[in-house]
């Protein structure tokens, strides 16, 4: 049985270094960090289970964020990961979907070079799944960053134009882990999903209209329909509307219930974003 304290919805903060165009603007560095828990904009203090400062690398955001829910995932629980920010602020450097990806089908890879038993199997559906496998091989540091090298190669497809399209759209990946223990015939399996949401930054109110507003409004309706059920499970509200948004359905059984969830807020440090970052702030609070 699930153990209600294990409900839990984690929000993590994390800031980028300026940018070149930022620095060449003459743009301040806005963020002021006390603790692993704090940051203050403009006086105002927002606290976080866990801020990151820009120097922090992709290894100890990894440790961090996703791999107790990684590792939740291979012991049969479902789990959502989402990068959440105006673009540009790192929502995609965070979460390596690419990583991901590469991260699993690698698995394959990584037991080959192990030289453990282990093999990669579909199912009826047509999802993979690793019989026979243990948790371990995926839960080092060592082997995920042994497996991100691995798989270098693949990472930069279809870059041309992504960030145009990345910031009006969601991306939503799936990942499926199915195992059996060959020996006590036990099954489990697990969902994980890794949400790379659009900008949510404000389309200028002046400049946007026909498409591109309707679009706008699509992406605001759908970022605070997210927003209201994920308030809603943190504050253990009975009601959750799910159905408010294709993506929250889509997503209904991967969030709330006995899941995991992490939301990383991703912010710009720069003074010129400091309308936008606040507002950012405000939309991981609450999910506290
Ligand atoms: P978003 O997906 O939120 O639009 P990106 O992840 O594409 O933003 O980041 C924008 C740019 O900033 C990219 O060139 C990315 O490599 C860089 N960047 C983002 N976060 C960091 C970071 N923490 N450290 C260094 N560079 C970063
Ligand atoms: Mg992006």
């Amino acid at each position: 049985m699930a153990d209600p304290a294990e409900c839990t919805i984690k929000v993590m903060c994390r800031f980028r270094p300026l940018n070149s165009s930022e620095v060449t603007r003459g743009d301040r560095y806005i963020p002021k960090f006390q603790g692993e828990e704090n940051v203050i904009i403009g006086g105002k203090p927002y606290m976080f289970d866990r801020v990151f400062q820009s120097n922090t690398t992709q290894e100890q955001v990894y440790n961090a964020c996703a791999q107790k829910i990684v590792k939740d995932v291979l012991d049969g629980y479902n789990g959502t990961i989402f990068a959440y920010g105006q673009t540009s602020s790192g929502k995609t450097h965070t979460m390596e979907v690419s990583y991901f990806e590469i991260y699993l089908d690698k698995i394959r890879d990584l037991l080959d070079v192990s030289k453990t038993n282990l093999s990669v199997h579909e199912d009826k559906n047509r999802v993979p799944y690793v019989k026979g496998c243990t948790e371990r091989f995926v839960c080092s540091p060592e082997e995920v960053m042994d497996t991100i090298d691995e798989g270098k190669s693949n990472r930069h497809v279809a870059v041309t134009n992504m960030n145009e399209h990345s910031s009006r759209s969601h991306s939503i990946f799936l990942i499926n882990v199915k195992q059996e223990n060959t020996q006590t015939e036990q099954k489990l399996s697990g969902k994980l999903y890794l949400v790379d949401l659009a900008g949510s930054e404000k389309v200028s109110k002046t400049g946007a209209e026909g498409a591109v507003l309707d679009e706008a409004k699509n992406i605001n309706k759908s970022l605070s329909s997210l927003g209201n059920v994920i308030s809603a499970l943190a504050e253990g509200t009975a009601y959750i509307p799910y159905r408010d948004s294709k993506m929250t359905r889509i997503l209904q059984d991967s969030l709330g219930g006995n899941c995991r969830t992490t939301i990383v807020i991703c912010c710009s440090p720069s003074s010129y974003n400091e309308c936008e970052t606040k507002s950012t702030l405000m939309f991981g609070q609450r999910a506290k």
